[in-house]
């Protein structure tokens, strides 16, 4: 069987020739084949054939919630990738993308009417794990499904790395930068939570642009690098204190650590990195400045947070370990995905996809499993009758794949696979 080159890809330039350029059924699913391989690669090191519960806890797995299975008003779980194919595949799911630490519940004593067909032999309940209203399905602070029909206002969803919830670019109290100059978001409540983040932000955040919040004008915008320089050009002039300050201070809190043992220093020995002194420490003595605000991190910036002994003993205090682990990324996590393929191959397909955003990802991989599932059935009708698949027959199928899925968007609920 003679094939078109490239598979799906236009036949430039015979319009009206006589002969169908035809696809065969081989090359097609060798395509699928190829796509499903670059899917994996965001789904991560997830298995999509065995339940994760034998492993325990998982360091970072695709997550789903059954709105099926465990509706609002019953108790929040969440199910593994394998068990969202095999044991809930007709049920309507939440994709949560990735979750820390989690281990699948499917079937277990949350699940009234359900058993797992991979891993029936769970116990009771994972008491590790940690559940948000996520897994009903809303997100950010205002507690609003994705997508969400009454929202018309077009706004990215930013997962925030502590507490792993979605949140509105613009309910973050700052302007995020733009997508491709983070990696990473702590949303404002981690902030308060892990407040000696603060003292990191001159030095490693990306800076953002302040919202300034007051009730009557919401669209005043501060840029507070500026302000930051010019609190500094100030201090410099006047030598500590004064009077006239701007508008902004109000809403700037002179940051101090609540110190564990007041005037302490961090041990100068015992450190795993190759730096004498405790960092953060040093950086508290500078100026730093607490905001109300989210913060946004670039790359690699977990590995220059301290390690001394009384840092790690506070990350372990606020159960933030995860911080200075490099591994605990999502872009670490799609990277092992991608590795446990063919390693070598750099794909101008996964370049695209390391650019997009966390939801657009998402977005893509649920697209693709409902294109998987329902290409395959189609095609399964040609081998079944022996036919050629003919181009038109493709493009009638793609034509009302997009039908659907316009129509599957325009409703209330996220499906996935
Ligand atoms: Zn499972
Ligand atoms: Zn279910
Ligand atoms: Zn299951
Ligand atoms: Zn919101
Ligand atoms: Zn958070
Ligand atoms: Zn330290």
């Amino acid at each position: 069987m003679e094939a078109a080159a490239g598979g799906a890809e236009p036949a430039g330039g015979c319009a009206g020739a006589p002969e169908e350029p035809v696809v065969s059924l081989a090359d097609v699913l060798a395509e699928n084949e190829e796509l499903e391989k670059e899917a994996r690669a965001v789904l991560g090191g997830s298995d999509h054939e065995r339940c994760s519960y034998s492993q325990g806890a998982v360091k970072r797995q695709a997550l789903y919630a059954c709105s099926t299975c465990t509706p609002p008003g019953e108790e929040p779980a969440g199910i593994c990738l394998a068990c969202s194919y095999e044991c809930h595949g007709t049920h309507k799911l939440f994709e949560l993308y990735t979750k820390r630490n989690f281990r699948c519940d499917c079937g277990n004593s949350k699940f009234k009417n359900l058993q797992c067909k991979l891993f029936p032999e769970k116990g009771k309940v994972n008491s590790g794990n940690k559940y948000n209203h996520n897994f009903y399905g809303l997100y950010c602070v205002c507690k609003r499904p994705y997508p969400d029909p009454e929202d018309e206002i077009p706004d990215e969803m930013i997962q925030c790395i502590v507490c792993e919830d979605w949140f509105h670019g613009r309910h973050l109290g700052a302007v995020p930068p733009e997508s491709g100059d983070f990696h990473e978001m702590v949303c404002q409540a981690c902030m308060n939570c892990c407040a000696f983040l603060w003292a990191y932000t001159s030095q490693l955040a990306v800076p953002t642009v302040t919202k300034v919040t007051s009730l009557d004008d919401e669209r005043i915008v501060l840029n507070v690098k500026e302000t930051e320089e010019q609190n500094r050009e100030i201090k410099k002039e006047s030598g500590g204190d004064h009077q006239g300050k701007i508008k902004e201070e109000e809403q700037v809190e002179q940051y101090n650590e609540p110190s564990t043992s007041s005037g302490s220093k961090c041990p100068e020995t015992v450190t795993k990195s190759d730096e004498p002194v405790c960092k953060l420490r040093e950086l508290q003595t500078k100026q730093c400045l607490k905001k109300d605000t989210a913060t946004f991190w670039p790359s690699n910036w977990r590995s220059k947070l301290c390690t001394c002994k009384d840092c790690l003993k506070m990350y372990s205090e606020l159960d933030v370990q995860f911080l200075i682990d490099e591994c605990d990324t999502v872009l670490a996590y799609e990277n092992k995905g991608t590795s446990d393929q063919e390693t070598d191959r750099r794909d101008p397909l996964m370049d695209t996809l390391n650019s997009m955003n966390r939801v657009q990802q998402v977005e893509l991989i649920c697209e693709y499993n409902d294109l998987k599932t329902e290409l395959t059935d189609y095609l399964r009708r040609f081998a079944d009758e022996g036919t050629v698949v003919k181009r038109e027959d493709i493009q009638q199928f793609f034509e009302e794949f997009q039908s659907r899925k316009r129509r599957r968007t325009n409703r209330m609920q996220y499906y996935c696979s």
